[in-house]
């Protein structure tokens, strides 16, 4: 592709033009589902319900005058003239639009994983010699990018600290931070961030807020709540079949743009592009996303208040023994719940792992994997697996412990039978070991 000679105009602000002034119209907040259903309804080429897939690399011209209109940014996505994938595909657009909705923000970019997400955001707003204030309760991937590759390959150094000591955050920015960087729900202990309180801190000294809204669509809204970016890996919640991997960046058009600028625009120039197919398929999963994070939340609520009655080791950020409980509720959509994950603790790894042997291979409880999201329960020790990147002191100060089981809580199944299936494996495992207390 002649990448040189692309328009180096707007073509996102124009092509969000419309959502731009519906949104500034609209000013007050609007709930994510609400938001979605206001979204353009994209329609197929022949009148299909469903927009058809535009499944093509290179766009072509009638008339040859009209490429010469688009390369010089006279006709761009706003009025359907397209030029190459990897700069905008109609069809990926679209499931921008939705994003963007969803989180209320002025714009939105899909791209291929919530990784290249991730490490395109960042590259994009620090440059070699900046520095990020980090969380240092974060996906395992995210904390090896922050704490390995970054400082290596871009000059970007990060201080990790806990969040949840707004004094220590206030005190690690430095003239060189650029980024506030934390997960609304972190990964694997869910503790819950202060958005309001952290924005405010970082705002006043000029530096952006992202957070990963992965475990939290539609229950937590980051934008609405002061964070100027949100990450999301698609391939959690928002796909919900764990089928797909992919992501997105929801911002201001101004930063989108800035990602796609032919000379310094990560997304541009990095590559990390979403495939239409893939975004044809999460478009159509996104409508009923308000009511599978319902039944998640629903359910992991139950589990967890029914688990802490019967004396284990549970984190559910919807109990009233949970830290940031308070926080919480003070933070969510109405109507959706505490999010659907949990953790039970079993105080060491080997027990934790006859737990989860029994609950996937007697009883049918759930699946021994990682990832998140998904219709079936999905169980990991989190200690050594996808945190296994921290070193052990790591761990500990992120309140990792050995026996710490993560738990994605599915909705297949009827909830009771599901919850027999639970009790099951705990008795037989008091079975195997009898001296233990469960
Ligand atoms: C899975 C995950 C990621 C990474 O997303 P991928 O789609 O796997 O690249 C980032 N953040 C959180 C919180 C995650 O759970």
């Amino acid at each position: 592709m002649e990448g040189s000679v692309l328009p180096c105009k707007r073509p996102y602000e124009e092509a969000y033009g419309e959502f731009c002034k519906k949104n500034k119209v609209m000013k007050k907040w609007v709930d994510p589902v609400q938001g979605l259903a206001n979204a353009r309804h994209e329609f197929g080429e022949h009148g299909g319900v469903n927009m058809s897939i535009e499944a093509s690399a290179t766009f072509t011209v009638m008339e040859p005058e009209t490429m010469k209109k688009m390369f010089s940014g006279e006709l761009g996505p706003e009025r359907d003239f397209y030029i190459y994938s990897r700069h905008f595909n109609p069809t990926v657009l679209n499931l921008g639009r939705q994003m963007a909705a969803l989180e209320g923000t002025e714009a939105a970019y899909c791209t291929s994983s919530g990784m290249s997400a991730i490490s395109s955001v960042l590259s994009q707003l620090c440059n070699h010699g900046d520095h990020v204030v980090a969380s240092r309760c974060l996906y395992g991937g995210t904390h090896a990018l922050l704490a390995h590759f970054l400082p290596r390959a871009c000059g970007v150094s990060t201080t990790f600290v806990d969040i949840h000591r707004l004094e220590d955050v206030r005190n690690a920015i430095t003239p060189s931070t650029k980024v506030l960087y934390f997960e609304s729900m972190s990964n694997p202990t869910l503790a819950v961030a202060d958005i309001p309180s952290l924005s405010a801190i970082a705002h006043e000294k000029n530096v952006k807020v992202v957070v990963d809204n992965t475990f939290a669509p539609v229950i937590l809204s980051p934008a609405k709540l002061g964070a100027d970016v949100v990450i999301h890996s698609i391939s959690k919640y928002i796909s919900g079949g764990a089928d797909v991997i992919a992501g997105a960046i929801c911002g201001s058009a101004n930063l989108i743009n800035s990602m796609m600028d032919l000379h310094q625009g990560a997304l541009m120039l990095l590559g990390p592009t979403m495939n239409p197919k893939v975004a044809f398929e999460i478009s159509e999963r996104l409508p009923h996303l308000g009511l599978r994070m319902k039944e998640h939340c629903h359910r992991s609520y139950t589990y967890a208040s029914r688990m802490k009655k019967m004396g284990l080791k549970v984190i559910y950020p919807g109990l009233e023994d949970h830290p940031q409980y308070a926080l919480l509720k003070s933070m969510v959509n109405s109507g959706y719940g505490y999010g659907g994950m949990l953790c039970v603790d079993m105080e060491s790894e080997e027990r934790a792992n006859m737990l989860m042997s029994h609950l996937q291979n007697y009883t049918q409880f759930g699946l021994m994997a990682v990832s998140l999201g998904y219709y079936e329960t999905l169980m990991s020790c989190s200690g050594s697996s996808t945190s296994s990147e921290m070193n052990e002191e790591e761990k500990e100060l992120a309140g990792i412990s050995p026996g710490l089981i993560r738990m994605s809580i599915g909705y297949s199944g009827t909830l009771e039978q599901r919850w027999s299936q639970f009790e099951n494996a705990l008795t037989s495992m008091t079975e195997v070991l009898p001296s233990k207390r469960m």
